[in-house]
C-alpha cells in the first residue's frame, strides 16, 4: 500500500483490487505490482478488518514516535514485509537471468572452439 495523498498516488491496495496511478507491465517486470501484491496476500490473509486497523493503528504508533509522514510509512510492518519480499522477488528474476546469460556464453564459447579447429583442417 502506498498511501500518497489522492491524485498523487503510485498504487494502493483495496483488497483484491490494485489502483495504479499508471499503467504497469503486467510481464513479471513491475516491482510496483509485485509490492503491492503482496499487500493483496497480507489482505487476504488477515481479512478486511484485521488489516485495515492494524495498518492504520501502525501508521499511527509510528507517527506518534517519528513525527514523519515518509518515515512512518516506511517502518509500517505491512510495509517491511512487502518491500523485503519484493526484494527476494526480484533477486531471484536476477539470479535466472544471470544463468541463462552465462549458458549462452558458454555455448558461443564452444562455437568459437570448433570454428578454430575447422580452420586448422
Ligand atoms: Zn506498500
Amino acid at each position: 500500500m502506498i498511501p500518497w495523498l489522492p491524485g498523487n498516488f503510485a498504487a494502493m491496495t483495496v483488497g483484491r483490487f490494485v489502483l495504479l496511478a499508471r499503467p504497469q507491465p503486467t510481464d513479471g517486470t513491475s516491482t510496483l505490482l509485485a509490492h503491492e501484491l503482496v499487500h493483496v496476500e497480507q489482505w487476504g490473509q488477515q481479512g478486511r478488518v484485521r488489516f485495515v486497523v492494524g495498518y492504520v493503528s501502525n501508521f499511527l504508533a509510528e507517527f506518534r514516535r517519528r513525527r514523519r509522514w515518509m518515515d512512518s510509512y516506511r517502518a509500517l510492518d505491512a510495509e517491511v514485509e512487502a518491500r523485503d519480499r519484493t526484494r527476494d522477488w526480484w533477486n531471484r528474476t536476477d539470479e535466472s537471468a544471470i544463468s541463462t546469460e552465462s549458458a549462452i556464453s558458454t555455448e558461443s564459447a564452444t562455437n568459437t572452439d570448433e570454428s578454430a579447429t575447422n580452420t586448422d583442417e
